[in-house]
Order: structure tokens, then C-alpha cells, then sequence
């Protein structure tokens, strides 16, 4: 007997759309989203794809016409309900944008539910392209499979982030001076939480102190090494996704 191919295959190209996506909803795309499907994946009449609104879940779409410019499908039937999201959220400073790229992309892909860019006195960068950082985000999700997409925050002043920081959300304070053990200081809080890493050049001393003096915060140690800014959050996130996220 010969095995029937799954449908849709694993291969099948995911993509981020408008929602709300619904049974039999006719789905037209253009420019680079078109450009991708039609001249990269060269996709024809009766292909799969698969389609996500970070509304309503995941979707089984079937493309219906693919012209130069255009690419119509027809959605088909909902496969994947819209994640859970663990309530974590990485406040990163702003760092060179190359690097900042890679903090988007991983954090995605390790699943935050927020991702807030923090200015603070000694960041290089000052600016985030918003376009450019949601297309990062969106195609790290498209590639990891998600189905929710992170919130994606203006960059905000330290001095505002900690005067607006919500009730019972945990601070985790990456201090590269010391703090408690991260695992263990991730292991005894249960609930809503962030992590705030900073620049390439670190806090200052005053910035330090208002951190700390803050209630939700609790600074955590990454270990003897001084970390790049990026690896300290991108390890930091896959330790609290590992002991109180969704790795379990
Ligand atoms: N002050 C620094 C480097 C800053 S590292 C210097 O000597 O130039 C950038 C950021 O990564 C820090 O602000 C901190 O949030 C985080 N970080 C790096 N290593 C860390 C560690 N061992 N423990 C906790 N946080 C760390």
C-alpha cells in the first residue's frame, strides 16, 4: 500500500498575514510576501501553504492563482489553534543593529510574549527602524513555526520603563556586578516576568541603583564572564524558557 504524503507537506511555506483568517477566506498577496511564494518558492495552483494572522491560529491555505505580482489563495481549514505564550518579556538596551537583529530574531524563536527596547545612557544605538524589526520578528517566527507572533514596544527610556512598570511583573535585572544565581532566582518566581539587559557599555552607577531600588526588581547573575549584551539576554531567555517557560 503506498503511504499517503502528508498534507501539508513539512516543507510547505509558512507566512504571516493580515487577519482575521476564517474558512474559505481568499488571502491576495504582494510585493515581497508574492515575490517569495511565486518567484522563490515558485508555487503553483494546489499548493500547500500554510498562514498565520498571530489572531487566530494556524491555517491550511491552498494557492488558487499565482501571477508575476500576485499570489491568491484560498484558506482551507484551521490546523493549529493561536499558542499559549509564556508571560516573559525581554527589555533589551538598544546595541549596534546588526546585533540587535540577532536578539530579535532569537528571542522570537525562544518565545517571548514582548520584546521592549530599552534606551539608557550609555546605548550607541538610539533608533530602531520599526518596519525592519517586525519583518525580523516575523520571519523568525515564520521559521520557527509559531503561531503568535512577540508584542514588538516602541524603544522606551529606562527612567520610564521602571515608573510604568506593571504590578506583579518580576524584573529580572541582568547585572553584570552580581546578583542572585539566575536559575534559581527564575525557579522561585512563578508568574509574569521580564528580563532587562543592558547596552554594550553596561549601566551606569546611577542607573544601577535606580534598578535595584526599584520593588519588582531582583538582579541575576549570568555567570563569572562578562557576556556581549546579546548572548546575555538570548542565555538569559533560554534559561527562564527552560526552567519556568514552555520547554517542559
Ligand atoms: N559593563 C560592561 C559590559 C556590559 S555587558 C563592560 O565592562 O563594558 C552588557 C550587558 O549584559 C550588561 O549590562 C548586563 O545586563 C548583561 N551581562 C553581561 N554579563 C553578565 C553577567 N555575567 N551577569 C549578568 N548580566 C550580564
Amino acid at each position: 500500500m503506498v503511504a499517503t504524503p502528508a498534507w501539508p507537506p513539512k516543507s510547505a511555506p509558512r507566512l504571516f498575514v493580515p487577519g482575521p483568517l476564517d474558512d474559505g477566506a481568499q488571502v491576495a498577496l504582494e510585493g515581497g510576501q508574492a515575490h517569495y511564494l511565486g518567484k522563490v518558492m515558485r508555487a503553483q495552483p494546489g499548493d500547500a501553504v500554510i498562514l498565520c494572522d498571530d489572531l487566530t491560529g494556524e491555517w491550511l491555505a491552498e494557492v488558487s492563482a499565482a501571477g508575476k505580482r500576485d499570489v491568491t489563495l484560498g484558506v482551507v481549514r484551521r490546523l493549529r489553534e493561536r499558542e499559549a505564550v509564556p508571560d516573559f518579556w525581554l527589555c533589551a538596551a538598544l546595541i549596534k543593529k546588526d546585533r540587535f537583529d540577532l536578539v530579535l530574531e532569537k528571542a522570537t524563536e525562544l518565545g517571548v510574549a514582548a520584546i521592549r527596547p530599552v534606551l539608557t545612557r550609555r546605548c550607541v544605538a538610539d533608533k530602531l527602524n520599526p518596519e525592519r524589526a517586525r519583518t525580523i520578528v516575523t520571519e523568525a517566527a515564520e521559521q520557527c513555526a509559531r503561531t503568535a507572533l512577540p508584542a514588538l514596544a516602541e524603544p522606551v527610556k529606562l527612567d520610564a520603563l521602571l515608573r510604568e512598570w506593571p504590578e506583579g511583573r518580576r524584573l529580572f535585572f541582568a547585572d553584570e556586578e552580581g546578583g542572585q544565581p539566575a536559575a534559581a532566582a527564575f525557579a522561585a518566581h512563578a508568574g509574569p516576568a521580564a528580563l532587562l539587559v543592558g547596552p554594550e557599555g553596561g549601566f551606569d552607577d546611577a542607573e544601577r541603583a535606580a534598578v535595584r531600588a526599584h520593588p519588582a526588581a531582583v538582579a541575576i547573575t549570568l555567570g563569572p564572564r562578562i557576556l556581549r549584551a546579546e548572548t546575555a539576554a538570548i542565555s538569559a531567555v533560554a534559561l527562564w524558557m527552560g526552567t519556568r517557560g514552555d520547554w517542559g
